[in-house]
């Protein structure tokens, strides 16, 4: 059941898939996928193309239903949906053909000198993707594009809150030329994605939270699935005493408050230098009591609801331990029960510390705490001292300064001077370290992991023996001993005398 979290209408009924059902669709994916991978990379790179103008046509329909299903401002939901896909399929449009070529593989050790090697990039087969509903149609969509591109065929398990959206992009891609077995949609809930992982697909692409995806993960070890997982974060962003408070405030409010902080690289921890720190909190305090929170529908509207009262809980929860904990609250800190039940107040905390919930575990809501530290050292070990390692953020007015912090930063992406937005830039891998997951999506490396990579060998002398086979005995062995002094002796005259020694190998009688 697909329901409208602003006014909790239902939107409409849709069928879960059954483990057979599930079955089924992953077998006319295997299927369907010879003939998609023959097709070859330019005529798939034009069905992208293809694909990118429907959507471009109807950026404004698919805005609507992702605000409608997941609550977001459609304004937000262009920005950071629509545009994130059509730029998405501009960088593999522009760019795939080149990184899926075979590569070169030239060799260094004499021995191997007249062997040919080369790279081969294969799609893997079916690829499973599951989905959170955050991002309900960017996340699924930039990951099937990749994976369609490279010659694979998809079954997507969509969130059972955003199963609408996930339909959406399906009827674009099949209206686009790809055809219904390539991509396939089972909708459910994780009794679906259960069995997707269990399915015989030969990749899973799987972006959720931390729970999930260590179960996923056992299940997917039990077979040796490979896996990309793209799971939870608790996002740092570090200002330092140069930082521009007005600029930095601005990010802070947006980067925690964007999406109802329901974003995996939210702002989830602020750290400000001691010498900002109360400036800055005002500024953002300031900034917090004037973003108007309400339903997507309405134009004006900054924040939306957020996704379900599971959600809203754990935020209550979250701020409740700070505020018994000693935290200061600046802005917030309650439901907004006027507008529905699902809203919640962009809440902003002062005085919190390392023992607290909110600055451990991902809250996921529209909650900006805020610490106090004293030296970049401190900055940087607060911001690792972390089990997330998703993103962070550097502000300040010096860039080789924040340049060398970001390097000391525990994480997949670090920005200096912005937030979140790294999302939106389709060369830039996205993933995280530690619990924040394993593998990268988008860009390169996120094409790389739609597909296999063979060594392909081709020797060039296919009439002769190879000098290391069976021939063995005391005069090869002083062959083979020249023959590493000819390429690893310290000094010309060793490597020479080695050359000598190992000459004899090619009159060696063989098996
Ligand atoms: P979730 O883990 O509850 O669900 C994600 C998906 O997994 C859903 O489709 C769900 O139905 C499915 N699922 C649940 N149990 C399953 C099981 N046992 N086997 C297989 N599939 C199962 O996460 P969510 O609440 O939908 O999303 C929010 C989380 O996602 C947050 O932690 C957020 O940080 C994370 N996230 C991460 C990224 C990233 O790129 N790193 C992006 C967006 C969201």
């Amino acid at each position: 059941m697909s329901v409208n979290p602003a006014t909790g209408e239902v939107l409409r009924e849709v069928e879960c898939a059954s483990d057979g059902d599930v079955l089924a669709a992953v077998g006319r994916a295997r299927a369907a996928q010879v003939a998609w991978a023959e097709l070859g990379i330019r005529r798939r790179i034009r069905v992208l193309h293809e694909f990118q103008a429907k959507l471009h046509s109807r950026k404004s329909e698919i805005a609507d239903a992702i605000k409608l299903e997941a609550g977001k401002p459609a304004a937000e939901a262009l920005v950071t949906e629509v545009l994130v896909v059509l730029d998405a399929a501009r960088f593999l449009i522009d760019n795939a053909w080149r990184l899926l070529q075979d590569e070169p593989v030239p060799h260094g050790n004499l021995a191997t000198k007249l062997k040919s090697g080369r790279l081969v990039r294969e799609p893997h087969g079916v690829i499973g993707i599951i989905s959170p509903w955050n991002y309900p149609f960017s996340i699924p969509a930039t990951e099937t594009l990749a994976a369609l591109v490279a010659g694979n065929t998809v079954v997507l398990k969509p969130s059972e809150l955003t199963p609408l959206v996930a339909l959406e992009l399906a009827s674009l891609l099949h209206v686009a030329g790809v055809p219904e077995d390539v991509f396939q949609v089972v909708v459910g809930d994780g009794s679906a994605g259960a069995a997707l992982v269990r399915s015989p697909i030969d990749k899973l692409v799987f972006t959720g939270s931390v729970a999930t995806g260590k179960r996923i993960a056992a299940a997917a070890a039990e077979r040796l699935l490979p896996v990309v997982l793209e799971l939870g974060g608790k996002d740092p962003m570090l200002v330092l005493d140069d930082a521009d408070v007005d600029v930095a405030s601005s990010a802070a409010v947006w980067g925690a408050f964007v999406n109802a902080g329901q974003t995996c690289l939210s702002v989830e921890r602020c750290y400000v230098h001691r010498s900002l720190c109360e400036k800055f909190l005002a500024a953002c305090a300031e900034k917090a009591k004037k973003l108007r929170v309400g339903h997507g529908e309405d134009c004006e509207t900054d924040i939306g609801p957020m996704i379900h009262e599971r959600q809203l809980q754990i935020v209550e929860a979250h701020v409740e331990d700070a505020r018994a904990h000693g935290a200061r609250i600046l802005a917030g800190g309650t439901r907004f029960p006027e507008l529905g039940k699902n809203f919640f107040h962009p809440t902003l905390l002062a005085d919190v510390t390392h023992d607290m919930r909110i600055m451990r575990e991902e809250t996921f809501g529209p909650v900006l705490p805020v610490m106090a530290f004293g030296s970049d050292d401190e900055a940087v070990n607060l911001a690792n001292d972390s089990e997330y390692g998703l993103a962070a953020s550097v502000w300040t007015r010096n860039r080789q300064r924040g340049e060398r912090l970001a390097r000391r930063i525990h994480a997949g992406i670090v920005m200096v001077n912005d937030v979140v937005s790294c999302f939106g830039i389709s060369e830039a891998p996205h993933g995280g370290v530690k619990a924040s997951g394993l593998g990268r999506t988008h860009g390169r490396f996120g094409l790389d992991e739609m597909v296999r990579l063979k060594y392909l060998d081709v020797d060039l002398t296919p009439a002769m023996k190879k000098v290391w086979w069976y021939g063995y005995g005391q005069s090869f062995r002083r062959q083979m001993e020249g023959f590493l002094d000819m390429q690893f002796a310290r000094g010309l005259g060793a490597r020479l005398r080695g050359a000598l020694r190992a000459a004899g190998v090619v009159k060696r009688k063989q098996l």
